[in-house]
């Protein structure tokens, strides 16, 4: 026996192994632009859009709410090019206390509205969702049905910044949807706060959703929401409620009586609807129609969106200004430092936002 051949062959002998590769590819590490997927330009997604792409529809509007200022360039630009193909579309808010059915009812009216040849987008102002970081509006499964329907799109609340900062976005939101062909935009916020102001300056119809029994102070509705409204509706008017839903009709008719009349010539009303079983939603359809026929022919809906557009304008100036200083390094560096000068009780408030803004001023003077 040749004992070398042997031992060779026993299973005691270390073999080499084999390298054990990399585990990121080499290649990608020396030459990276040949395989990094290239960058859409707003040619892509401009055509994308009006074409109807839904997934890069809704990359823009990622966009368009990203805080980069290198977004900022790109969004503003896209958003440009977008308008000529918006202003078209029938912008409807909505609102109401968590519960009161928002969600059931933009479901059902949308699909409602779908089967009659529209398309509709739906966009939310949540402005719960900047403190708990979880929102109010996004944490159930909402609209599961018009979700899925082809002809519908909807997008969660941004949730970075202001609420001014919020709504413009969502304004944004909407030009992109509008040039995507969606002809009924719905804005839903909930009714418990700041936000519905900021929701009428952006739409043309507002809907204020209620309940029966609850009493207005009861779902923290307070007065001045129920004085935008241009259709109140009592949802939830079906089973054992329903007599209690007209008993509610009845009384906030009364209370609308109190308001003084809307200049545009509307008198708001109050029907009852059910959104779970879609019951009147033709009949609140027929409301939206007739306020458009009112307000096209006496020219108020035009004035309105006149109006709308010299806010945004304005509000865009504040924004823009209010941005370029916070972000001006310097000036973040002195807000520090006067912050602890006014935390110790060195310097008042006045003084320092006085000296703060002639340094700003100052700044462009060099
Ligand atoms: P939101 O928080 O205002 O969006 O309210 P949702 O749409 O999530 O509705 C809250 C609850 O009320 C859900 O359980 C719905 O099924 C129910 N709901 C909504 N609309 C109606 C309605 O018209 N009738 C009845 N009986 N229940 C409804």
């Amino acid at each position: 026996m040749n004992s070398g051949k042997s031992h060779k062959k026993s299973a005691l002998r270390v073999n080499a192994g084999v390298e054990k590769p990399e585990t990121v590819n080499p290649l990608l590490q020396q030459k990276p632009d040949k395989f990094k997927k290239k960058p859409l330009g707003i040619d892509d997604y401009f055509k994308a859009i009006l074409s109807g792409d839904r997934t890069l529809l809704s990359q823009a509007i990622t966009l368009v709410e990203s805080t980069l200022p290198e977004d900022g360039a790109l969004a503003g630009e896209l958003i440009h090019n977008c308008l000529p193909f918006s202003e078209n579309a029938l912008r409807i808010g909505i609102t109401g206390v968590p519960g009161v059915g928002k969600s059931t009812f933009i479901e059902s009216f949308g699909l409602f509205l779908i089967e009659q040849g529209h398309r509709v987008a739906v966009l939310t102002i949540d402005p719960s969702s900047q403190r708990s970081k979880g929102s109010i509006l996004g944490d159930k499964t909402r609209m599961e049905q018009l979700s899925i329907n082809e002809n519908a799109f909807i997008r969660p609340s941004a949730s970075a910044g202001t609420l001014g900062g919020v709504a413009r976005k969502t304004r944004e939101a909407m030009i992109l949807c509008e040039a995507a062909g969606y002809d009924i935009i719905f804005v839903e916020t909930v009714g418990v706060g700041q936000s519905e102001t900021a929701v009428s300056q952006m739409v043309d119809f507002f809907l204020l959703l209620m309940l029966s029994g609850g009493g207005d102070e009861l779902q923290g509705i307070k007065r001045g929401i129920m004085e935008m409204a241009d259709l109140i509706i009592i949802n939830k008017a079906d089973g054992e409620n329903k007599k209690h839903a007209d008993l509610a009709k009845r009384e906030y008719e009364n209370a609308l009586h109190l308001f003084p009349p809307l200049p545009n010539g509307w008198q708001p009303s109050v029907m009852t609807a059910s959104a779970l079983y879609g019951e009147n939603l033709q009949q609140v359809w027929q409301q939206v129609e007739a306020f458009l026929q009112l307000t096209k022919e006496n020219g108020s809906f035009e004035e309105k969106r006149k109006n709308q557009d010299y806010n945004l304008f304005e509000d865009t100036i504040h924004q823009t200004i209010h941005d370029h200083f916070f972000r001006h390094p310097e000036i973040k560096r002195r807000l520090k430092e006067y912050k602890t000068q006014i935390l110790n009780r060195q310097l008042s408030p006045y003084e320092a936002s006085q000296k703060l803004v002639e340094f700003y001023f100052n700044s462009f003077s060099k």
